[in-house]
């Protein structure tokens, strides 16, 4: 059937190419080049790193362009371009990869596996093959909105406010089970109302305004819903799998491990682990979500999840595993700091209560990659320092941060710019110290001074982001407390 929707993509087709403007190859960022040094191995499904790498290595379309393709896309099937733009921030960051922990495509997690078909449904609508909906970022953002025109059905063209969408979007979201759907449509919707700033891996900024007027309240999560608190650890809720994992340990524990998702989300990985047909072969403890720290519990203590195993190697019945949703296409996300406190409390916690070394051996606090016998890449970009500082923060009961706070004068950084802190100041580089705890920038310095504060043994730093003339006052950045070494 010719209809009007196949002119506008042959239109659409044409500005496309005018607008392809991409990244260029020759100026491959550091930060992509570290996510590249990290995508050389074999993770939970072998192949997986090798096609990441393999993505992440063509030129990709700029930031420009991508928002080009969600106002094209949002133009021909009449979805909010927000809600286009949200999702593909949450799913791969604007980024075209794949496949995701739970098999997702691109852009916008297109689901091939066997509880959810979106790749399959938006190849039949498009007339394009699944591999040009994985391959092509624009495809893959028509194919996402396609579907969820779909989902809406005749409804959508009663609908009046973005929220009208919420249940379009869980089913787009591709998750095995209906509270999944609910808590990743609920997550768009409120990442969406708040707004998001996020960093390609080729330095470029992803900025998704803050819609404050949005209300999912009437939403409700559903009846069904067993998220309710873990025995094991309080804070976690409860998505228990049935498969994956042994339900005995044949030694105590001594070891924790931490993992990154690597392609895909919090949500995503939930999913997998309790699709018994078709993974069944991996699992962990708990997993993070990046952005607020929820933490979900896959898998009991007690039992022994399959998350580093190696032959010849008794790795998975000494430790407890846990995923965090950092990601190839986001790694900034190793660096949320409610991630990261609510990674380094629960490790203070298990290491407490199983007498797990507090330092990085075996045993003790490992990654992936450190166990013995495993050949994978995995945790990918961590930061051990940073992870480091919170699981101190955590244990040696310092506070998650000092209390850090100021302004700089408007104008450039030249002396009189001054910065509180409590406790004792202590200098830094470009950074003098006065004994009213303020911190004065030297005259003339334009860089990005840092300083460390202390309080009763917990030491903090910051840095001062760089900032121009026009600007008002920058926010600081503050580390975590740590105890000196
Ligand atoms: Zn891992």
């Amino acid at each position: 059937m010719l209809d009007s929707r196949y002119l506008l993509l042959c239109f659409s087709m044409i500005i496309t190419s005018i607008l392809y403007s991409q990244t260029k190859s020759e100026h491959v960022d550091h930060v992509l080049e570290t996510v590249l040094d990290h995508v050389d191995h074999g993770h939970h499904h072998s192949d997986d790193y090798h096609l990441w790498e393999r993505y992440l290595k063509r030129s990709h379309p700029n930031v420009a362009a991508v928002s080009s393709y969600f106002e094209l896309a949002s133009a021909e099937f009449g979805v909010p371009v927000e809600l286009l733009k949200v999702i593909g921030q949450i799913e791969n960051n604007w980024t075209q990869v794949g496949p995701s922990i739970d098999r997702g495509w691109g852009t916008m997690h297109l689901v091939e596996n066997d509880y959810c078909n979106t790749l399959q449904g938006a190849s039949d609508l498009l007339g394009v093959s699944k591999q040009t909906l994985k391959d092509d970022l624009f495809q893959n953002i028509r194919g996402a909105a396609g579907m969820l025109a779909t989902f809406a059905g005749p409804n959508k063209a009663s609908f009046t406010r973005i929220e009208d969408w919420f249940d379009a979007a869980k089913q787009f979201s591709g998750l095995i089970s209906e509270e999944l759907r609910y808590q990743q449509a609920q997550r768009y919707f409120e990442t969406l109302k708040k707004g998001i700033t996020s960093t390609t891996i080729w330095g470029e900024k992803v900025v998704i305004k803050p819609m404050p007027k949005i209300d999912i309240s009437h939403h409700k999560p559903p009846t069904s819903s067993n998220q309710k608190e873990t025995a094991d650890y309080g804070p976690a809720l409860a998505n228990f799998t049935s498969c994956g994992f042994t339900s005995f340990r044949n030694t105590s524990i001594d070891t924790w491990v931490n993992h990154w998702i690597g392609v895909g989300t919090y949500a995503g990985a939930i999913s997998w682990f309790n699709n018994c047909s078709q993974n069944g072969n991996s699992s962990a403890h708990f997993v993070i979500r990046a952005s607020d720290g929820q933490i979900t519990q896959v898998v009991r203590v007690a039992h022994t999840a399959w998350h580093a195993g190696a032959s010849g190697y008794n790795n998975n019945h000494r430790s407890i595993g846990i995923e965090h949703e950092a990601t190839t296409t986001n790694p900034g996300n190793w660096n949320d700091p409610d991630m990261l406190a609510a990674s380094g409390t629960m490790a203070c916690h298990f290491s407490n209560v199983y007498s797990i070394p507090k330092t990085y051996s075996l045993p003790g606090v490992r990654g992936h990659n450190d166990m013995p016998g495993t050949s994978t890449a995995c945790p990918g970009t961590i930061n051990w320092t940073t992870w480091w500082s919170y699981f101190n923060a955590a244990c040696n009961g310092c506070p998650n941060n000092l209390s850090l706070t100021g302004t700089i004068a408007n104008g450039t950084y030249t002396a009189g710019g001054t910065i509180t802190a409590t406790g004792v100041v202590n200098s830094g580089s470009n950074v003098s110290a006065n004994a009213g705890n303020a911190v004065v920038l030297n005259p003339g310095f334009d860089g990005r001074p840092s300083f460390t504060a202390e309080i009763g043994g917990c030491k903090t730093s910051s840095n001062i982001p760089q900032k121009k003339n026009s600007q008002s006052s920058p926010s600081v950045e503050v580390q975590p407390a740590k105890k000196p070494e």
